[in-house]
């Protein structure tokens, strides 16, 4: 069967498309009506998931004649039960048997998002203090930190880290009651029960053992609900039921919000989580190809790192689509056959000069008169060059006015300077790292973050 299917498909879909995915998938096995498709990774079961699906099955049916269920699975999929049991973190023993704990099977029907655990989560200067929490809440629950409240910018990590909580607790305990919640849907539950199902609605979600509400921000504004939400709030935090609560922004900034509400949202602990630095948004990326077996040379993972410095999820998304390029034109994983994917959506970063000067100055220990007035100390004029070179590539001076920046040199200095350092860029992999981590500096120390 499998032979006339893959004749078929080939005939069906563009060449690329068939070398890189269909002829490296397996059929495994058929049983019961369902077909078994083996990948190599679960890069390629998600693609083929997505996009071919519908193709395979036809073509499978058709030639099968009766009806036939398409699963795809990958390799690793259960490769990871060893690899979870090996150490995840050297450095955090505690971290280790929660990854053997999480890979105990277990029924989730709770929309939990199986990927969403501790072992999985980087932990960076970013999010140690979220993470803890997050940690010590799944360890003793109802205890130091009720409510916690988790906030941080979009993509940052908050539904991951509370996520994991409902996953440690249901591995302590598989039946224990872990309600995950988005506020809109807790919102649309209540407006749309009748007066006769408002009991059973309430009784619902006050029998968790923990909950977990997530994107309170939009709670603002809901009168009734804030209303319903304090009671039910109230009725599990004094049953000393462990409340997590994620939010894009603290308390205090959610507008139309309760006084009490706000004030109970703060009675626990609020931790928040910023934005990655670079060193945490390579290791995020170095553990989610570890996770598809997908081997990422260094280059590569530092070149996405550096260029995806906002949100991890669109961090993951350029990894991806990076993935996706590469195999679908069959071609090696390097920084060259990547730019071309990643150069479009790449963000910009646009920097004030005093941010770069700033930056430039700092890590070179040089001050800004320095690098205005006309010194030619070898430190300095490296330092000059280094932050003019910068203001060309992140802000959108001219020439001229980045002279002026460096209190008025000639504009043929300027693009002297460019030069020389993109030259040397290519060659000296110290000087790209060093670049890489001014610019993520730059960022950070922008005022203006015109992200
Ligand atoms: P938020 O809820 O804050 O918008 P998510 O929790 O949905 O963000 O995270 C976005 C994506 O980034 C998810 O795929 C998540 O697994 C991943 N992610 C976020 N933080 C980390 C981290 N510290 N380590 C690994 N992956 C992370
Ligand atoms: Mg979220």
């Amino acid at each position: 069967l499998w032979r006339q299917v893959l004749a078929r498909l080939q005939l069906e879909l563009s060449r690329p498309t068939f070398e890189t995915w269909i002829k490296t998938a397996n059929a495994e096995r058929l049983e019961n009506n369902c077909l078994f498709i083996r990948t190599p990774n679960p890069f390629a079961r998600n693609w083929l998931q997505k996009y071919y699906i519908e193709t395979i099955t036809n073509v499978v049916c058709d030639i099968a004649g009766y009806k036939i269920e398409i699963y795809i699975t990958s390799d690793s999929d259960d490769s990871h039960s060893q690899e979870n049991m090996a150490p995840v973190e050297k450095t955090a023993p505690r971290v280790v048997s929660i990854g053997i704990r999480e890979n105990s099977p277990k029924t989730n029907n709770l929309n939990l998002n199986p990927k969403y655990l501790f072992s999985r989560f980087v932990v960076g200067a970013n999010n140690r203090m979220a993470h803890a929490a997050a940690l010590a809440v799944a360890e003793s629950p109802g205890r130091e930190f009720n409510p916690l409240f988790l906030c941080g910018g979009v993509g940052l990590g908050k539904t991951h880290l509370m996520q994991a909580i409902g996953h440690y607790r249901l591995d302590i305990k598989r039946d224990s009651k872990i309600f995950y919640v988005s506020t809109e849907k807790f919102i649309n539950d209540f407006s749309t029960a009748v007066s006769t199902e408002m009991q059973s609605f309430r009784d619902y979600y006050r029998t968790a053992d923990v909950i977990l509400v997530d994107d309170i921000q939009f709670i603002e504004g809901k009168e009734r609900f804030q209303e319903e939400f304090f009671h039910t709030f109230n009725t599990l935090h004094e049953a000393g039921k462990q409340v997590v609560i994620a939010s894009d922004r603290p308390p205090k900034q959610i507008p139309q919000l309760q006084e009490r509400l706000c004030s109970r949202f703060s009675m626990g602990l609020i931790a928040d989580i910023q934005k990655p630095d670079l060193e945490t948004r390579m290791a995020i990326l170095h553990k989610k190809a570890e996770y598809d077996n997908i081997r990422l040379p260094r280059d590569v993972i530092e070149y996405i790192a550096s260029n995806y410095t906002n949100n991890i999820r669109e961090l993951e998304g350029a990894l991806i689509r990076a993935l996706a390029y590469i195999s679908i034109w069959g071609l090696p994983m390097t920084v060259e056959n990547i730019t071309y994917v990643l150069e479009a959506p790449r963000e910009k970063i646009a920097a004030t000069p005093e941010a770069i000067l700033t930056v430039v100055a700092d890590t070179f220990n040089v001050s800004i008169e320095d690098m205005k007035s006309n010194s030619r100390r070898r430190e300095i004029s490296w330092a000059r060059q280094i932050g003019m070179y910068l203001m060309r590539q992140y802000t959108d001076l001219s020439l001229p006015r980045i002279g002026e920046e460096f209190g008025g040199k000639d504009h043929t200095t300027v693009l002297y300077s460019c030069d020389k350092i993109t030259q040397l860029r290519k060659k000296d992999a110290a000087l790209k790292q060093k670049l890489y981590q001014l610019t993520d500096q730059i960022q950070i120390n922008n005022p203006r973050k015109l992200l």
